[in-house]
């Protein structure tokens, strides 16, 4: 886990610094929490996570398989997605709910504007619903996640579809 989710990245200060600037307040990679959220608002019930699109196996233009070793990588990067989901619904077991922000929903050529990304999930948390997911454009299109966890994401949004606020 410790080299998986390296603290800092810059997807994650950019959730940070765009929550705050809207007045949200929130505590960092809470330990005692399934998955170690990277950042939570319990005033909302909220877990979000800033995944790494290559470590959390995401089904968008960032990922690729590595050329070598690639039982090793299936093995590796299979194991981190299902653990993910794992962790996704112990959290909303306890009550929490949970948010996924893609690496590739701020970096790459498929990125959003920021401002956008935060606008999206800042709405969904004053909002409601049980489970956010943003990724880049492409992501949505060639996503092979959603099939494994379908019954789940019945409120997700796609840059496309969200209309609030
Ligand atoms: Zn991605």
């Amino acid at each position: 886990m410790q080299a998986i989710r390296a603290a800092d990245t810059k997807p994650e200060m950019t959730l940070r610094k765009g929550l705050f600037a809207l007045g949200f307040r929130y505590r960092l990679q809470v330990r005692a929490l399934p998955g170690r959220p990277d950042l939570v608002l319990p005033k909302y019930r909220v877990a979000i996570f800033a995944n790494g699109c290559f470590w959390h196996l995401h089904g968008c233009d960032l990922f690729r398989w590595p050329a070598t070793r690639q039982e090793f990588w299936r093995e590796k990067l299979g194991g981190n997605q299902a653990r993910d989901l794992r962790n996704q619904a112990a959290l909303r077991d306890q009550g929490w709910r949970v948010a996924v922000v893609w690496e590739c929903a701020l970096k790459g050529r498929g990125r959003l504007a920021e401002g956008e990304v935060i606008r999206q999930l800042a709405a969904w948390i004053l909002g409601g619903g049980q489970h956010f997911e943003i990724g880049s454009q492409a992501s949505f299109r060639a996503s092979f996640q959603a099939s494994a966890v379908s019954g789940d994401l019945t409120a997700s949004a796609s840059p496309s579809s969200s209309s609030t606020v």
